[in-house]
């Protein structure tokens, strides 16, 4: 063990690592002593590791304990819930024993994991695509949040263009839902929230036809290849369903209507993302202004 680090030194040099990542520590697997580094301090942590993380017990694949048992790195993706949180354990020879650096960062909306058109086992193409599809995700309504209309949009339009297929974009806006939240509190705001996006969802037949949360109440709906026609009709039956659900909170039936304003690109059409959903907006608007709870075209 003649290349052991001074405890003091190992801890100099996490200052880099404390940039990447969210949490640095140094731990002690045998003796449970754990050092969180922070802004060049290291101060002991007398919590339960796990309990950082909001768990409320050990986890079962501790890479710490792997990483000081078999005097290696690991590194542990750990999805739990609409989480994902990366921890890397580092094991290092210091005058004391051996410790483990942890560093770990939650990488919910920041992992990417590649894999080839050959890759073998559909298995796990499944799970790594669940977990890419992940950063997508709005995780109160869980449909698609505001990434993915950034980047699926411009795809879906240049694929508009060039199959000369027309696309449709329509968004909903909850009426007068600050009044929800007023009546009935937050949490029945957001539990209106879910109601709602997932009632949109089961308007959608398609495969092609998304629907992300463009922020707070309201949602953009894109129809791949769809006419005006096409689109007005899905339009009228995402506002009929709202008016006709019952929201059911902690006892009382919450009743919500929807306004809705339609964009369309045409076959041959050249139109700017921006300029798609400008027009949706002022569409949007003209529906609120005309007596909410309706349509425009
Ligand atoms: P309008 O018919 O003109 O659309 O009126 P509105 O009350 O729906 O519109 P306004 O923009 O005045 O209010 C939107 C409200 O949505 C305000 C905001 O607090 C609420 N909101 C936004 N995001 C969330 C959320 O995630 N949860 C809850 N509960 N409320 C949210
Ligand atoms: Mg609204
Ligand atoms: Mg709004």
């Amino acid at each position: 063990m003649g290349s052991a680090y001074n405890e003091n030194e190992i801890v100099s040099n996490l200052q880099l690592f404390e940039k990447m990542y969210d949490v640095v520590r140094l731990v002690d697997p045998l003796g449970k002593q754990i050092l969180i580094y922070n802004d060049g301090n290291v101060s002991e942590y007398s919590q339960k590791c796990f309990i950082y993380w909001g768990k409320n017990k050990i986890c079962d694949n501790c890479i710490s304990m792997r990483a000081y048992n078999e005097n290696k790195s690991f590194v542990k993706v750990e999805y739990s819930g609409n989480s994902i949180l990366t921890v890397l354990a580092i094991p290092v020879e210091s005058n004391k024993g051996r410790v483990v650096v942890e560093l770990m960062k939650d990488t919910t909306d920041s992992l990417l994991i590649e894999h080839g058109s050959d890759f073998g086992s559909s298995m796990y193409q499944e799970r790594i695509d669940g977990i890419n599809s992940l950063a997508f995700m709005d995780v109160l309504t869980e449909v698609y949040n505001r990434r993915y209309i950034n980047e699926k949009l411009p795809v879906d339009m240049l694929n508009a263009a060039l199959s000369k297929h027309g696309l449709s974009i329509i968004l909903a806006d909850i009426d007068f839902f600050k009044k929800v939240n007023d009546s009935y509190g937050h949490l029945a705001g957001d539990k209106v929230l879910k109601v709602f996006s997932a009632t949109l969802k089961q308007c959608l037949k398609r495969e092609i036809d998304w629907i992300a949360r463009f922020g707070g109440e309201e949602f953009l709906i894109c129809l791949p290849g769809a006419r005006i026609d096409k689109a007005t009709h899905i339009a009228e039956e995402m506002r009929s369903a709202i008016e006709n659900t019952a929201i059911n909170y902690d006892g009382i039936d919450i009743r919500i209507t929807v306004s809705l304003g339609i964009s369309v690109i045409n076959a041959g059409e050249t139109v700017t993302l921006e300029e798609l959903i400008e027009k949706a907006d002022k569409k949007l608007y003209l529906a609120k202004a005309n007596g909410r709870n309706r349509v425009e075209i």
